[in-house]
């Protein structure tokens, strides 16, 4: 497997994820912040029915165009706590719909290394991750299926039906998860998060699951150590199959 790397020197510094609850000063409880989202530009706005969806440039990007999308309820942004229940996860699919091609759609739940746990948000940025490679090569007829090459568990679906009804689980079981939407395919990686914290003070949310290796030095981790790390974080491919089996049985 091949790992896109990524060189971040911006990662480190992100004095507001270091204290938790401030972001939400900046998205829905304190509109004088200097740096508020209401007095930063939007980039995009994306209609799902009458649910109003507004994207705007990440204060820390990892690479290229990088926004965060949050939830506008015509004021403001509401606060709504970063989870995936089966609606949220419709939300999230009438997005991906939405994306620019060569962009991909993502969500970290809380206790999934979110960067922000605390405010429901979705990130977009320009880049193919690995995974998304390898599924143009599998069949989308099947509901839900374990993406057996990759070195853990993570769950392929070109349905949005079954991606959220799998999110709804997740959600229910309080299994931290990240998600992943493009060129048609979701992708959702249920974690695991061992106790301490990981070598190199590596903290894989959904790009580094799905293959993107982000780093301040990308030079000083090998591609097999990174994904030895990652792999600790997930589950093995047979726990995978068996979230498959309970959302949808017929996937076999
Ligand atoms: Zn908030």
């Amino acid at each position: 497997m091949k790992y896109l790397l990524i060189h971040s020197p911006g990662r480190k510094k992100r004095p507001f994820a270091s204290q938790p609850g401030t972001y939400c000063k900046l998205f829905c409880n304190d509109p004088h912040h200097p740096d508020s989202i209401l007095n930063r530009p939007v980039t995009k706005e994306y209609r799902i029915g009458d649910t109003v969806f507004r994207g705007f440039p990440n204060l820390y990007p990892i690479a290229g165009c990088h926004n965060m999308i949050l939830k506008f309820d015509g004021e403001g942004y509401p606060h709504l706590p970063q989870a995936m229940d089966v609606e949220t996860g419709k939300e999230f699919a009438g997005l991906a719909e939405q994306m620019p091609e060569d962009t991909v759609l993502y969500f970290n739940s809380k206790g999934a290394y979110a960067s922000i746990p605390e405010h429901l948000h979705f990130q977009s940025i320009d880049l193919k991750p690995p995974v998304f490679h390898l599924l143009g090569r599998l069949p989308k007829t099947k509901p839900l299926q374990v993406v057996e090459q990759w070195p853990f568990g993570i769950i392929a679906t070109a349905s949005s039906e079954h991606f959220s009804r799998l999110a709804g689980l997740l959600n229910e079981r309080n299994r931290p998860f990240n998600a992943l939407a493009m060129d048609g395919w979701f992708v959702v990686v249920p974690r695991v998060v061992p106790p301490g914290p990981l070598r190199y003070g590596i903290k894989p949310g959904a790009l580094e699951m799905a293959g993107v290796k982000i780093l301040e030095d990308a030079t000083a981790v090998s591609d097999e150590e990174f994904i030895r790390i990652t792999a600790q974080t997930a589950i093995p491919h047979s726990e995978a199959h068996k979230l498959c089996e309970i959302v949808a049985p017929e996937s076999g």
